[in-house]
C-alpha cells in the first residue's frame, strides 16, 4: 500500500463567508524560520471530497495525485509549526474546493520549503511601508504586522485593503485593533459593493491614492522615503504600478533593487 504524503493537521478552519476562510495547520515537524511575506505550498490528494458549493471541474485527476498550490503565510515568522493561511475558494478550481471541505483534525500536505522574495523586512531602515492588497493578498501583511510591528515604531506603516463587501474584509478586527494600539499604523479598507451601512472608504485603491489618502497621514509617495508592496489581483497590481511609475517607482527584483514590491495571485 502507498504511504500517505500527509504531514500536517488542520487545527482550525474559520469560515468568514462560504468562499473565504482562515485555515490553521500544524505541521508534524517544524519548518525553518522564514521571513514575513513568504509563502509555502500546500496540497491534498485528488481523491479528497470537494466542498458542497463548488462546481465540478472538467479535468479529472487520478485519485492519488497530490494537488499543490502556493499560499502566503499569514502567521508570525517565529511560528514554525503552526501556520495560518487566508484562502478564497475558486469554485471551479482543483485545490481550494477540497481545502474548503476540510474540518478540524483533517490531514493534509505542507511543503518543507518556505520561499519567496516578497519580504517586507528587507525594506531599508527609516523607509515607510505601504501595504496594498485585494482579497486574500492581505495574508503576507498580517504575517509582517504580527512579526514586526513592535520593532517598526519609527516609521509609518499603512495597509490599504480592497474588497467587495464588508464581510470580505478578513482580519478587520485585528487591523482595527493594531490601528488603535499604534500611532504609526494606518488601516484603510475600501469596498466596491458597500451599502449605506458602511461608513468607510468606497471605490478603487488607486482613486484614493490619487486623492492624497497617504499624504493626509504624512506618508510621502517618494521611492526614497516609502516602499510600496502590492499583493493580489493582477488588475490592481497593474493600475497601482502605473500610478507609482509617475513618481519614479521601479519594480524590485533580486538583481535590481527598487521600492515597488509585487506579488500577483
Ligand atoms: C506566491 C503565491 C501566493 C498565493 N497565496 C494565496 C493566498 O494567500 N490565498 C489564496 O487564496 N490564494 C493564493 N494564491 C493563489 C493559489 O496558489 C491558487 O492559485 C488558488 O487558490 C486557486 O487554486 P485552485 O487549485 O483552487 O484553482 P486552479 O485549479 O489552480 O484554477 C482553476 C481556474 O481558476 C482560475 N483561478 C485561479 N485562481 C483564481 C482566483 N483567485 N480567482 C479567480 N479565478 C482563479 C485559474 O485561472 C483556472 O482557470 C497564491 C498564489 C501565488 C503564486
Amino acid at each position: 500500500m502507498k504511504s500517505s504524503p500527509y504531514n500536517a493537521t488542520v487545527v482550525a478552519k474559520i469560515l468568514l463567508t462560504p468562499d473565504l476562510m482562515i485555515l490553521r495547520v500544524r505541521t508534524d515537524t517544524p519548518r525553518e524560520k522564514f521571513q514575513a511575506g513568504q509563502y509555502t505550498t500546500i496540497g491534498l490528494l485528488a481523491k479528497e471530497q470537494r466542498s458542497s458549493n463548488s462546481v465540478i471541474t472538467l479535468e479529472q485527476l487520478p485519485p492519488d495525485f497530490l494537488i499543490k498550490r502556493p499560499y502566503s503565510i499569514a502567521s508570525a515568522n517565529h511560528e514554525t509549526s503552526n501556520f495560518e493561511f487566508y484562502i478564497s475558494q475558486v469554485k471551479s478550481g482543483q485545490l481550494t474546493p477540497r481545502l474548503f471541505a476540510l474540518s478540524q483534525g483533517s490531514r493534509m500536505w505542507v511543503d518543507e520549503e518556505i520561499l519567496g522574495v516578497f519580504r517586507l523586512k528587507d525594506t531599508p531602515e527609516g523607509c515607510n511601508i505601504v501595504m496594498v492588497a485585494t482579497g486574500t493578498g492581505l495574508a503576507p501583511y498580517i504575517s509582517f504586522l504580527r512579526s514586526h510591528i513592535k520593532d517598526n515604531q519609527d516609521i509609518k506603516l499603512a495597509v490599504l485593503h480592497g474588497a467587495a463587501y464588508p464581510w470580505d474584509l478578513g482580519y478587520y478586527s485585528e487591523l482595527t485593533f493594531i490601528q488603535n494600539s499604534f500611532d504609526n499604523f494606518y488601516y484603510f479598507p475600501t469596498l466596491l459593493k458597500a451599502d449605506k451601512n458602511w461608513n468607510g472608504l468606497t471605490g478603487y485603491i488607486e482613486t484614493h491614492l490619487e486623492n492624497g489618502l497617504l499624504e493626509n497621514v504624512g506618508i510621502e509617495i517618494n521611492p526614497e522615503k516609502t516602499h510600496f508592496f502590492l499583493c493580489g489581483n493582477p488588475k490592481m497590481v497593474e493600475s497601482v504600478s502605473i500610478f507609482l511609475e509617475k513618481y519614479n517607482y521601479s519594480k524590485h527584483s533580486q538583481t535590481n533593487p527598487g521600492s515597488l514590491h509585487v506579488e500577483e495571485y
